[in-house]
């Protein structure tokens, strides 16, 4: 477990140490600091808890997420270029049912050496500045670099907001809720509602009155009139 701390001075939240044994933490050493230095991981971890898009569409936790990243050292510290491959389960925002989708989330992030950021930070004076340059760097812990909230972040980015379980799911039906994809032939007879409440009453006037079989719509209407006085 590494333990956060928040550090006034810096105005940002600090982790003190990374954990190796951590799967989604990656270590650089064996890239060395020579620029230009590149090596391809492959990883596959289990999903950390709500990764995805809250109440929508997300990774279950523990489903495996494969990781495929091309760590590449530069000046300032190590470029990661990566891909994220997961299965990810919600429910479509039109018929509710639940669907399951590819995951493929891209993602890029320059984690800095702390010392490559400690000389820019000597010689460039405005701090206003330091900390819009401190959003864009990660700093690398020991050589080592958290990869989750590089992972989060593209995750919610891959994912939809309105995941639909086909581009032409027909939804539900406004009138009974029927869910359409299961018969494209749903409908029902355009009847105005207080109609179709007549035609129910036009059933059992006719099993009473066998002798009345040819009962017209009017017919009907007049008994459901007398009906209600
Ligand atoms: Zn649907
Ligand atoms: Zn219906």
């Amino acid at each position: 477990m590494a333990a956060t701390l928040h550090d006034p001075k810096a105005g940002r939240t600090l982790s003190t140490h990374l954990d190796h044994r951590n799967p989604l933490v990656f270590d650089t050493h064996e890239l060395g600091r020579r620029p230009g230095a590149l090596q391809r991981i492959s990883r596959t971890v289990e999903a950390p808890a709500d990764l995805g898009i809250d109440g929508v569409v997300g990774v279950p936790q523990g489903a495996p997420v494969e990781i495929e990243l091309r760590l590449e050292s530069v000046m300032e510290g190590v470029l990661v270029t990566g891909t994220a491959r997961a299965s990810a389960e919600g429910e479509c925002v039109r018929c509710l049912e639940p669907l399951e989708l590819a995951l493929d989330a891209d993602f890029q992030e320059l984690f800095s050496y702390p010392d490559a950021d400690d000389r820019g930070r000597s010689k460039q004076a405005e701090p206003a500045d330091d900390a819009e340059d401190e959003d864009d760097t990660i700093p690398l812990k020991d050589g080592l670099f958290d990869l989750e909230p590089v992972l989060r972040d593209a995750v919610v980015l891959a994912l939809p907001m309105q995941p639909v379980c086909r581009e032409t799911c027909l939804g539900l039906c406004s009138t009974c809720g029927f869910r359409i994809e299961d018969d494209p032939d749903h409908h029902h007879d355009a009847v105005d509602i207080r109609w179709a409440a007549l035609q129910g009453l036009a059933g059992t006037i006719q099993d009473g009155e066998k002798d009345n079989m040819s009962g017209t719509a009017s017919d009907v209407q007049r008994a459901a009139e007398k009906q209600e006085k």
